[in-house]
């Protein structure tokens, strides 16, 4: 397809929203590329003619993003400077009638599970052949890794069912065969990444293979760190953790988002779990794996939320000493079953509670980065920036974690391990130097 403005189409890929989104505009680049089509990852430069936008829809702040992220680039088209603009992704899968009226100026609106139909828009074939073959958005030397998409969980305020539909679980010899494609480039560190992790295999093998994906994982070649996100508290298979203990290349490290602490509040978010279950999980957690790192997310300012609710919330957090904790406010998304009660909370107030219950973890996660002052860990090199060299221990996934800031006069070769000891510990991030 010709254009008016460049000799040959160069397309830039803008990802919004959440890692498994990411992974998704991987495989659109892959799949463009193989179609002999030039695609960049998020251009700093302006010499592409085609955007593809790839929305987040599951809240309102990034609901937001990504409508002012469409419209930056329907101006730009306006004026000449790009010929196409598409949209994809879960916004456009929830609400693509309403935004085709809004917004005139988007070539093309695409749902969640349509890469063919996109790529019909640049007269590109679908390769099947290239099943686990993407472009990495990543740096080398770690990768996100899906192995499901959808969720057929319930949970009263969450839209993410409404746009990624139910649990698909890939099978695990296209797993296998993505992981040992990454590794073959360069990556060490996968994040297993999917809307419920824990629900891996229930639906094509009928019962919960999480443990056995892990145990084939581990056995590749090459791959040092394997680290498990998005894990659901209620029926958790806890053979995972025998292979996490048993494995020296699957991190002492669990995301398990919570949501909240307080029964009623679980209750009425449809979590199908109380707190006591929640505690004796944690507990059993913790004996299997001594030393995991514990991740949670959860939200303020559910509807009907009280004060007492939250006093609880902090008061658990205060009980469990989370590693890490990460905190949304609720957000009444219309076609969730949350959507029926009153969002009593209002904005300011959610803010606040969402504000202390992060003070209370800021706390907790000073007085145990202080713990590892003095003790030396494993650490990859993620990248140098004024100066400064950045990592991550196995206890700090990308972006989300603690970094580890290492002065070094030496090069350090990035994407690689070193040890390093800890000579100072702030709230979230550490200090060290290479041992
Ligand atoms: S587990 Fe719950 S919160 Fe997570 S994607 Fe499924 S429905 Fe949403």
């Amino acid at each position: 397809m010709k254009t008016r403005t460049l000799r040959k189409d160069k397309v830039n890929i803008i990802t919004l929203g959440c890692s498994k989104n990411m992974v998704d505009s991987e495989v659109l680049s892959g799949q463009l590329l193989a179609n002999d089509i030039d695609v960049v990852h998020e251009n700093k430069r302006t010499d592409h003619n085609i955007v593809v936008v790839n929305t987040c829809g599951f809240i309102e702040k990034a609901k937001e993003e990504s409508i002012n992220t469409i419209l930056e680039q329907v101006e730009l088209k306006s004026r000449g400077r790009l010929d196409k603009v598409y949209v994809t992704g879960c916004l456009s899968h929830r609400y693509r009638d309403d935004l085709e009226k809004e917004i005139p100026g988007v070539d093309a609106w695409f749902g969640t599970m349509e890469l063919p139909l996109i790529l019909k828009q640049f007269e590109a074939d679908y390769k099947t052949e290239l099943i686990g073959e993407r472009l990495l958005a990543t740096p080398q030397h770690y990768a996100y890794l899906k192995i499901s998409e959808g969720c057929n969980r319930t949970c009263a305020f969450c839209a993410i069912p409404l746009m990624r539909g139910g649990h698909i679980s890939k099978p695990i010899e296209e797993i296998i065969k993505e992981a040992e494609g990454l590794v073959k480039r360069g990556v060490k560190e996968i994040m297993l990444i999917s809307q419920e992790l824990t629900y891996y295999g229930l639906d094509i093998y009928k019962k919960r293979m999480l443990a056995d994906l892990l145990k084939y994982l581990s056995d590749v070649k090459g791959l040092e760190w394997i680290r498990l996100h998005y894990a659901y508290p209620s029926k958790f298979p806890l053979e995972v953790l025998d292979v996490m203990k048993e494995r020296e290349n699957i991190c002492n490290y669990l995301d398990m988002p919570l949501q909240h602490a307080a029964n009623n509040m679980l209750k009425a978010m449809k979590r199908q779990i109380t707190r006591e279950e929640m505690e004796e999980l944690i507990v059993s957690v913790r004996e299997k794996v001594p030393g995991i790192c514990l991740r949670t997310t959860l939200i303020a300012g559910f509807p009907g939320e009280t004060e007492d609710d939250v006093e609880e919330l902090k008061m658990f957090l205060q009980k469990q000493r989370f590693d890490r904790v990460g905190i949304f406010t609720y957000s009444h998304e219309e076609g969730t079953s949350a959507y029926d009660l009153k969002d009593d909370v209002p904005a300011d107030e959610k803010e606040r509670r969402a504000r202390e219950i992060m003070e209370v973890q800021q706390e907790i996660s000073y007085e145990l980065n202080q713990e590892k002052i003095g003790k030396t860990f494993k650490t990859i090199i993620d990248k140098k920036e004024a100066g400064r060299y950045l990592g991550r221990t196995e206890f700090d996934s990308v972006e989300v974690d603690n970094e580890v800031v290492i002065h070094s006069s030496k090069k350090l070769p990035i994407g690689e391990f070193v040890n390093v000891k800890v000579t100072k510990a702030y709230d979230y991030d550490l200090e060290g130097e290479v041992v």
